[in-house]
């Protein structure tokens, strides 16, 4: 089969054949039908501190998306040849104290598709029976794939309370575009996008965002004073990872809001706690993958709504041959959803 895998110490990816892969009795043989670029996926592809600290070469990276059943392993009793799914990319150990008090999601023992074992850039993929999600038959296999990424967004906003509040979101790359596509969709008076690229501003505006502004041209809390005339956001959700904007978001906030962090700093990060958080008694979360599976039934009964277009996220879809090119693109930081048809 076809497979783009990582397999040197350095920046790229090899496209390679590899013979089919042999179903575990707890796995899915599946064929992959979408599979979406993430933020991991960009770290290794470019090989930084992140991907080296926590792969072991060579792997078949790779983890959201969506695939049709082929085979299923003998232990495996729910699901059948046929069947379409989408992965869930935080594998649980089953055993450990949050997995079995309902918290999977942070499992002690937690492995990554993708990261820790292989994943899905590829024609066939093993997918374990406990990560699969079974896609509803009007949910098509490219929304499946992006259920994954749509899901953190989901369970981000399910923390705070966003009706009739406002809510701002720092980073318009897909995740904080369907942050604020939860927030107003749940209600929000008013929906605020921070990012520093016009194509990503632009396509959080086309999606439902009711202001966005542009870091490197305004003062961002300036401007959120104005908007808010003084009163400040209630919600603030951080998804850009980056250190030097966090005590900026955090200035945004009302006293008594929430923040809810959710992008993922390269390193400590510097925030001023006394005056941010202390004197504002302002309520933190931080926010890791998705509830199992909670989340993916919220996720799923927005997209049956009809009224959440997660379609429009998607923006570029590239054959796996053109892996080069849509990690370039991936990389600009312009896009949307950038998904691979197997
Ligand atoms: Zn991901
Ligand atoms: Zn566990």
């Amino acid at each position: 089969m076809k497979a783009l895998i990582k397999d040197r110490p350095e920046r790229g990816a090899t496209l390679t054949d590899l013979p089919l892969p042999i179903v575990g009795e707890n796995d899915l043989l599946v064929k992959v039908k979408s599979a979406a670029i993430c933020g991991t996926d960009i770290h290794i592809y470019q090989w930084n501190e992140y991907a080296a600290s926590r792969m072991k070469l060579p792997l078949l990276f790779g983890h959201e998306y969506s695939a049709e059943v082929v085979e299923v392993g003998k232990n495996v009793k729910n699901f059948r040849p046929g069947d379409r799914v989408a992965a869930e990319t935080h594998v649980p150990c089953g055993h450990c104290f949050q997995c079995t008090t309902g918290l999977q999601h942070i499992c002690k023992d937690m492995k990554i598709l993708g990261v820790h074992m292989d994943g899905a850039f590829a024609e066939y993929a093993i997918l374990p029976a406990v990560c699969a999600w079974k896609l509803d038959p009007s949910i098509s296999y490219e929304i499946g794939a992006t259920m994954e990424p749509f899901g953190i967004a989901v369970h981000a906003l399910s923390k705070t309370k966003p009706a009739g509040k406002k809510v701002i979101v720092f980073g318009c790359g897909p995740i904080g575009i369907y942050a604020q596509m939860v927030a107003k969709f749940s209600g929000a008076e008013v929906v605020i996008g921070i990012d520093i690229t016009k194509e990503r501003l632009d396509l959080a505006k086309k999606m439902g965002t009711d202001i966005v502004l542009n870091a490197k041209e305004v003062n961002v809390v300036d401007e959120v004073n104005q908007i808010t005339k003084g009163f400040g956001t209630d919600i603030v959700v951080e998804l850009t990872g980056n250190r030097a904007i966090l005590n900026e978001a955090t200035k945004t906030l009302r006293r008594g809001g929430d923040i809810v962090l959710v992008g993922l700093f390269p390193g400590p990060v510097e925030w001023d706690v006394v005056n941010h958080v202390i004197y504002k008694e302002a309520t933190v979360y931080g926010v890791t993958g998705r509830i199992m599976w909670e989340t993916w039934w919220t996720a799923q009964s927005f997209i049956l709504s009809g009224k959440m277009d997660l379609a429009g996220v998607i923006t570029h879809r590239f054959p796996l041959e053109q892996y080069a090119k849509a990690f370039e693109l991936a990389e600009s930081a312009t896009t949307g959803k950038i998904i691979f048809k197997t």
